[in-house]
């Protein structure tokens, strides 16, 4: 074909798709809370929360933040140790760290920009002031233009991707370059065509279709055109979709190969001592920085001495040490097993950056999501309540 032909089909293409996604998400949207306000803060929280995280596991971290620290101000003047708590269990912690520096500068930018230094604390909405907040790239800053002020900027994630990529039949890996370029472009003619869409008969005055165009393809990513078994037969684009027509939803997109996972072992000392527990906080620049755990360390033995690796952490044998409790989980490409042990009744001298705190002091605490387990299987064990 021709690239003057290809380039009018494509086009044709992209101006059906259009109203086929607008009309399916006008008639299938989820509910969730964060489709009930136009608040760019609120919206903004909501997609650093969605990032690496599943819908139903983000609504009520976000219902709480939201009830705890309701505006900019809030959030920005808040104690680290309450937002790294309202974070806990979501993981990626440096989200939330980014999450309140970029408060912070909106606040400061605000106090700059009125002569009596009172803050007014209004989210930027230029796209590039967006971008250039911590913690915010180019699919936060167009998901938050594009659905807090219906702005026409493009937006691409995981599930865009593969929409797109099998919408168009593209087989190369999306994270290359040219290919990556591609997508942005066709996610951006998108979203410009949506802008330029009419208001229909049925809709309101305020239509919100860059808004709703890119939510649209998030959601049929989400519910429909899904990484195994695409409901293909109920999509509203099947008849425009090469890879359905190609039969080839399967193959698409084309992610390469995938980073085989690295397990990794920790021994974890669950440490009481007159009813409280030995904890420390992680310190900066590390994973999981600021947030609280017991007292542990990583081996390489398939068969570790718990007890010489106790002496070699706090310099005296245990008088007594149990198993408490095995947590596995997984964060990106780690396989993490802990393997927890009680020390019951211990006399320790106090280590520098560990403190004694109670169970109830202990649940206080932002806990990174293993040591949390430990914590309430500490809770739970009779060798704490001898
Ligand atoms: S027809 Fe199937 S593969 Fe194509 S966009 Fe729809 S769900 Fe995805």
């Amino acid at each position: 074909m021709r690239a003057d032909s290809k380039i009018k089909t494509e086009n044709s293409k992209l101006a059906r798709l259009v109203p086929l996604l607008l009309d399916w998400f006008a008639q299938n949207a989820r509910d969730l809370p964060w489709r009930r306000t136009q608040d760019p803060y609120a919206i903004w929280i909501s997609e650093i929360m969605l990032q690496q995280t599943q819908v139903k596991t983000v609504i009520p971290f976000w219902e709480r933040w939201m009830k705890e620290l309701p505006t900019i101000t809030a959030a920005a003047q808040a104690p680290s140790a309450k937002v790294h708590k309202l974070w806990e269990g979501l993981g990626y912690y440096t989200r939330v760290r980014n999450l309140q520096k970029a408060a912070q500068q909106i606040v400061e930018s605000g106090k700059r920009k009125t002569e009596n230094g009172d803050a007014v604390c209004r989210f930027p909405e230029k796209f590039d002031e967006v971008l250039a907040l911590p913690g915010i790239g180019r699919y936060t800053a167009g998901a938050i233009c594009s659905i807090a002020f219906n702005q026409p900027t493009p937006i691409l994630d995981g599930n865009v991707i593969r929409v797109l990529t099998r919408i168009f039949g593209i087989a190369e890996n999306p994270k290359e370059k040219l290919t990556n370029a591609r997508l942005w472009e066709l996610a951006e003619a998108l979203v410009g065509r949506a802008a330029l869409c009419p208001s229909r008969r049925d809709e309101a005055a305020a239509t919100c279709h860059c808004s709703h165009l890119n939510q649209s393809l998030m959601e049929l990513g989400a519910l429909v055109c899904t990484p195994r078994q695409a409901q293909c037969e109920i999509c509203p684009v099947n008849k425009l979709c090469v890879a359905f027509k190609e039969n080839r939803t399967e193959e698409l997109p084309n992610l390469g190969k995938r980073e085989a996972a690295t397990a990794r072992r920790f021994i974890a000392f669950v440490i009481e001592q007159r009813g409280r527990f030995l904890v420390r906080q992680r310190p900066a620049g590390v994973v999981n920085a600021h947030l609280w755990e017991f007292p542990n360390t990583e081996t390489a033995s398939a068969k570790p001495d718990a007890r010489a690796m106790f002496k070699e952490l706090f310099g005296i044998a245990p008088a007594d040490i149990q198993p408490l409790c095995t947590v596995k989980h997984s964060i990106t490409r780690y396989r993490i097993t802990v393997e927890a042990f009680a020390i019951p009744g211990a006399a320790l001298p106090r280590k520098a950056g560990a403190f004694w705190k109670t169970p109830a002091q202990v649940r206080q605490l932002a806990l990174a999501a293993a040591h949390k387990k430990l914590a309430s299987a500490a809770a739970k064990s009779i060798l704490f309540h001898r």
